[in-house]
């Protein structure tokens, strides 16, 4: 009788114990952990990048970033979390270990930034383009913007840094540079600005939308190729990405992608 109720003493405290330990893990948003121990990460974007990141009617992040990090997230067992910020914020929010990635059509092949996050393997081959009006007839690609012309993009990408280059060596006259790709755009429509650069895949979706408004002219300017990044020296996390997003190239789920968001 005595050994009974010692045992079933024993026994609920056991279980008590470990509701306070799984309570507390649970609670633990640190270590990323939440019900069913799934790790949950969180992921920093810049929203004005359709189709690869952008917001719905509700204010929610989507986008082929967005699907893809999912499908590889359910692929190797975690979750993760969007919020939208400026672009020239996103790998300081990722140094600082304010976010743990960032999903951002970000250019994985450009030096200074691979000193501050270490990226991905690269998911997307893109390139920047001249886009100007629709029924502009004196520009037909980049040698013919001259010292007269404002010419914008968006702070902190790759587009800036080739605006900027114009500016330095005297081709324009103004840098324009903006913290959206959608207000660039807005500039050129409405004359503000005669060009814009920005990514390719950005202004072709744009353009299917827009047909009347907007134009690319000339080559493209360059190849850059897209990574997710995340904070230096996080294998952990980099290694879980990179199998996932194998995967997802092998199984289809990354063409099936391609389909929804480029067409
Ligand atoms: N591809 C450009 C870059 O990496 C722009 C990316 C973006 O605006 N999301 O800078």
């Amino acid at each position: 009788m005595m050994k009974a109720n010692l045992k079933k003493i024993m026994a609920a405290a056991l279980i008590a114990a470990m509701a306070f330990l799984m309570a507390a893990c649970g609670g633990d948003d640190q270590d990323g952990e939440e019900g069913g121990n799934v790790p949950t990460y969180t992921a920093v974007t810049e929203a004005t990048f359709p189709p690869f990141d952008t917001v719905d009617e509700d204010g929610n992040v989507i986008g082929f970033d967005m699907d893809l990090m999912n499908a590889i997230a359910e692929d190797q067992g975690f979750k993760v979390t969007y919020t939208d910020m400026e672009f020239d914020s996103l790998i300081p929010a990722v140094q600082a270990g304010n976010a743990d990635m960032i999903t951002a059509g970000m250019n994985a092949e450009d030096e200074a930034r691979r000193e501050k996050v270490d990226f991905s393997d690269t998911y997307y081959d893109s390139g920047l383009v001249v886009v100007v009006k629709e029924d502009n007839e004196t520009i037909t690609g980049i040698d013919d913007l001259t010292a007269d012309m404002k010419v914008a993009s968006q702070i902190g990408t790759t587009g800036a840094d080739s605006v900027n280059g114009l500016f330095n060596d005297g081709k324009i006259k103004e840098a324009v540079i903006l913290n959206g790709f959608d207000t660039c755009m807005l500039q050129l429509i409405n004359g503000d600005v005669s060009a814009v650069i920005i990514d390719k895949p950005v202004a072709q979706a744009y353009i299917n939308k827009q047909a009347d408004k907007v134009k690319m002219v000339g080559e493209t300017l360059n190849a850059e190729s897209y990574g997710f990044a995340v904070q230096k020296g996080n294998t952990e996390l980099l290694d879980k990405i990179n199998a996932g997003l194998k995967n997802m190239k092998e199984n289809g789920t990354y063409d099936k992608l391609v389909e929804k968001w480029f067409n």
